[in-house]
């Protein structure tokens, strides 16, 4: 395949930079399929001059019209499923299967949420004997979205679509692992009817990242990224008095209770920390299993991951794709080696993978880590990788006390047949979204984000909306 030139799309057009060129690298070979151009400082600015004129355009009209460019988006999407879905596998490494029947349509559902909401958002109402007041929700101008690599369509989707709806202008800075799919996505909303310089696209790392920061027409910026660079991006983002959302890592807690759905819990487990070969922010990494059913549970555990298919994401059979980069392969396989190092068994996995059908890419064995104790930097660190800790427990109180004892509160889960335990539970964990039965799902109606260092703001619902906007309340005497 010919190697592409990748270019910031700025105002519906793809423009070239006079800085140096970096490489892409497909994940699951390791073979460079694209070249980047970085955008310049003066790129991003003529982008946000762009951005301003078409927001003031866009804001005047009315939600609904809004709306039906938004639903347009989302059918676009839909239409294009499969080319979107191989790209992103070109970008990630991550398996197809995943992202035609996940991350494609789950952008297309945030669009279609946001259209509804485009159309129905509204301010409040109020009277006094002699004035009369209401709200307004005004939206904040130019914002900018700077992405993780792992959900690259997802996040730009998730992050575009509320911005839009409330009448924003969007820039995207997709991470520079994966700048594949942004120029897609730019392409298809295009052609949905959005007007140019609503959605554009400036590649780049951290440097280009830091100008967006520092950028005084850009007023929101929301982050999906690491612990470390939330706090720089903040920092940053001072100066100008930005507004920030922050969706950054975990070390979500998963507490198998023995009264639970066995066959259920153990699958649960095995999706909280395998799929998309563990690079989910929100995966369930630490499992904590009641003392009555652990052995039986981690011999159930190994025999179905001893048997899970690494290779070729394209092929419908692969069920571990690849990780991002031989960096992080090898700050995995580091983790893995740690552990082993301060006292943890590895049950299954542990190494390096090399698939047949998939030669020269960044692959790992799924693992699981037995024997583990609270202070390990394995129960401690995120991984990022397709990395479960096994804990055990003896009793609720204990499990809820060393599940909350991190500074992380993304996700937490539950696996129990007793209701009140369930609710009793939802309240005592500490994390922004919690699930019963069930992980990672994430439907566009429900808010995703988290407390403590996991960051702040959230993703999805009336809320993301509510950050992308400002309130304005006006009184009139009557
Ligand atoms: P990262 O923090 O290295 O990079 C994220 C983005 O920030 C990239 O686009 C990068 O170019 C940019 N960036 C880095 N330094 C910057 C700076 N100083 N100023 C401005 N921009 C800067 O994260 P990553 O390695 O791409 O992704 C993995 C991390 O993302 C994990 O920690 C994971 O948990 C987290 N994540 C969180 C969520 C969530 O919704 N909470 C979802 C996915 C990933």
């Amino acid at each position: 395949m010919p190697v592409k030139t990748i270019r910031s799309v700025i105002h519906g057009q793809e423009v070239a930079s006079p800085l140096p060129v970096f490489d892409k690298i497909y994940p699951a070979t390791g073979e460079v399929i694209a070249k980047v151009e970085p955008a310049s400082p003066q790129m991003l600015d003529e982008a946000v001059e762009y951005a301003r004129q078409a927001q003031k355009k866009w804001a005047a009209l009315a939600g609904h019209e809004r709306g039906r460019i938004l639903q347009n988006i989302a059918q676009t999407l839909r239409d294009h499923n499969e080319a979107l879905s191989a790209l992103e596998v070109r970008d990630v490494g991550k398996l197809y299967s995943e992202a035609v029947s996940a991350d494609v349509p789950s952008g297309a559902e945030a669009f279609e949420f946001f259209a509804a909401l485009a159309a129905t958002y509204h301010g409040t109402s109020h009277k006094w004997s002699d004035a009369i007041g209401y709200t307004m929700r005004v939206p904040l101008g130019v914002c900018a979205g700077i992405g993780a690599w792992n959900y690259p369509v997802q996040v730009a989707c998730w992050k575009a679509a509320p911005a839009l709806a409330a009448g924003n202008a969007f820039i995207l800075k997709p991470s520079e692992e994966t700048p594949l799919t942004a120029n897609m996505l730019a392409d298809l909303f295009k052609i949905a009817g959005l007007p140019d310089g609503l959605f554009q696209v400036i590649h780049g790392d951290h440097h280009i990242g830091q100008a967006i920061c520092a950028h005084r027409d850009i007023a929101k910026i929301s982050l999906t990224g690491g612990v470390d660079t939330g706090k720089l991006i903040l920092a940053q983002s001072a100066q100008t008095l930005k507004k920030v959302t922050l969706e950054l890592g975990g070390k979500a807690p998963l507490l198998v209770f023995e009264d639970c759905d066995f066959d259920l819990a153990v699958q649960t487990a095995l999706d909280a920390n395998f799929y998309t070969a563990g690079e989910v922010c929100s995966n369930a990494t630490r499992v904590f299993v009641q003392d009555s059913i652990a052995e039986r549970f981690i011999d159930a555990m190994r025999e179905k991951t001893k048997n899970l298919v690494i290779g070729d994401p394209m092929q419908p059979k692969t069920q571990i794709g690849a990780l991002i980069s031989d960096r992080h392969l090898q700050n995995v396989l580091g983790h893995i080696r740690k552990a082993e190092a301060q006292g943890a068994h590895i049950l299954t996995g542990g190494k390096q993978a090399f698939p047949q059908d998939s030669q020269g890419g960044f692959f790992i064995e799924p693992t699981i880590l037995t024997g583990c104790h609270d202070e390990m930097d394995c129960v401690r660190e995120e991984i990022f990788g397709p990395v479960m800790s096994v804990l055990t427990f003896a009793s609720e109180e204990e499990a809820v006390s060393r599940a909350n004892n991190m500074p992380f509160g993304l996700g937490a889960g539950i696996m129990t047949r007793d209701i009140s335990r369930a609710h009793r539970l939802a309240d005592a964990l500490e994390a922004g979204n919690i699930w019963v039965n069930s992980y990672n799902l994430i439907p566009p109606g429900l808010p995703f984000g988290g407390s403590k260092q996991s960051g702040f703001g959230r993703e999805g619902s009336i809320y993301a909306l509510e950050a992308y906007t400002e309130v304005k309340a006006v009184y009139i005497q009557l």
